[in-house]
């Protein structure tokens, strides 16, 4: 995702850009069918964090397609994958779950939430916009090695030759820890990124939930320690945010991960729903998805430059910016132009305007040299 936008905002501005991805397909490599299953929430800890998803709103429900990619190519994209987008067109008056949810103690409404069924499409939608605007994609290629060679950098990669470029920009997702150590790039990080498996589990909806006024996006329930939305073909989402009770599960090599939900974390995930939604039955065999998380030591990513020349960084996304993917090139084009002209984004952190909503960020929120942001619920929902 964070990829594709960048390419997709360079191809705009010109800038030739050649993309080496290790998947077969644009997004992380995993199993086939859905990857993770993100809503696109609002609903953050902390102004900045709060600043970034909401100017990507109105960009949102262009993402199939989006504006300036070959409707043909969006089309086609859809029809491989066999999926469809679905995101709210606009803001609907709330009913039912969604009006009684928000009536709770501490309860919070944002009408116009919404999700994306399909992630992968998603980033093959971007990825098409980007090559569209003149990015060169080369799949089932790992980059294995990055050295400097004057101005340039060099990045070897797997059965192929070496391409080169003045900047270049890590975004590999969980897997952008090893792409930092391939460069030594670490010492003046004071926040750490590491990879955690994470499960979503899928169960048949409750006949609450399933009433034709039960408009319902996602509920955010952080007394049990759950997230749901609904799922195509009447399905409901259980997803976790992290409650003490649950064991992380860090691990070292992202492609060793078990790709299959387990039992024990689908019973204890479902059964926390079931106590919100008392009509949900908690199937015998476990349903859902496994993916890993690149995640900060705050929960907060980041989108900066690092103490090498040329050398940026997108990363720590911690499970919570597939919403922002549409800003994030724009933040990053903002540091990559200003600390090529030679600003000092690390003593002076530049800021960003956002198009839509008019709010100032301070990118030096994303700094990898930032004191732990405080403001972070610590979770994935960041
Ligand atoms: C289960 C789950 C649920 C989630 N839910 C939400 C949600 O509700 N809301 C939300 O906003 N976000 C959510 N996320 C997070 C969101 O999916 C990520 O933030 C987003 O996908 C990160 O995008 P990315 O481009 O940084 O990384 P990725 O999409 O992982 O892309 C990284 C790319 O780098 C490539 N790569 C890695 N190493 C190499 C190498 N050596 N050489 C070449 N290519 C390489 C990979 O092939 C991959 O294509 C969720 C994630 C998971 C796993």
């Amino acid at each position: 995702m964070t990829g594709s936008i960048h390419e997709w905002r360079r191809g705009r501005l010109g800038v030739e850009v050649p993309v080496g991805d290790a998947g077969g397909v644009p997004g992380s490599p995993g199993p086939p069918g859905p990857g993770p299953v993100p809503p696109l929430r609002q609903g953050h800890a902390g102004r900045t964090a709060a600043a970034t998803p909401e100017d990507d709103r109105p960009l949102q429900p262009r993402w199939c397609p989006l504006r300036g990619v070959g409707h043909r190519d969006a089309r086609a994209a859809g029809a491989r994958l066999g999926h469809r987008l679905v995101l709210p067109a606009q803001a609907r008056a709330p009913r039912g779950v969604l009006r009684r949810s928000a009536r709770q103690p501490g309860g919070r409404l944002h009408p116009d939430a919404g999700y994306v069924n399909d992630p992968r499409l998603a980033a093959a939608n971007l990825a098409a916009a980007a090559a569209h605007r003149g990015a060169r994609f080369a799949f089932r290629q790992r980059v294995t090695s990055l050295t400097r060679a004057g101005t340039v950098w060099r990045a070897t990669i797997d059965g192929r030759d070496p391409v080169e470029a003045p900047v270049v920009v890590n975004a590999a997702g969980p897997r952008s820890s090893a792409v930092k150590r391939m460069v030594g790039a670490t010492d003046d990080f004071t926040i750490g990124v590491a990879p955690m498996r994470q499960e979503v589990h899928h169960v048949p909806a409750p006949s609450q939930l399933l009433a034709p006024d039960a408009e319902f996006f996602v509920i955010s329930d952080m007394d049990l320690g759950t997230y749901m939305r609904p799922e195509t073909g009447g399905n409901l989402l259980v997803g976790g945010t992290e409650p003490e009770c649950d064991p992380l599960e860090w691990i070292e090599d992202p492609d060793a991960a078990n790709p299959h939900p387990t039992v024990a974390r689908f019973e204890a995930q479902v059964t926390r729903a079931a106590r919100r939604f008392p009509d949900l039955t908690v199937p015998n065999r476990p349903q859902g998805v496994a993916g890993v998380y690149d995640v900060a030591d705050d929960w907060t990513p980041i989108y900066d430059k690092t103490a090498l020349p040329g050398f940026y960084v997108a990363i720590g996304t911690s499970g919570n910016q597939f919403k922002n993917a549409p800003i994030i090139g724009s933040l990053m084009d903002r540091i990559i132009d200003s600390v090529e002209n030679g600003h000092d984004h690390d003593a002076d952190p530049v800021h960003y305007t956002c198009p839509h909503a008019g709010h100032d960020v301070d990118l030096g929120t994303f700094s990898r040299k930032r004191e732990a942001n405080t403001e972070s619920s610590g979770t994935v929902l960041g």
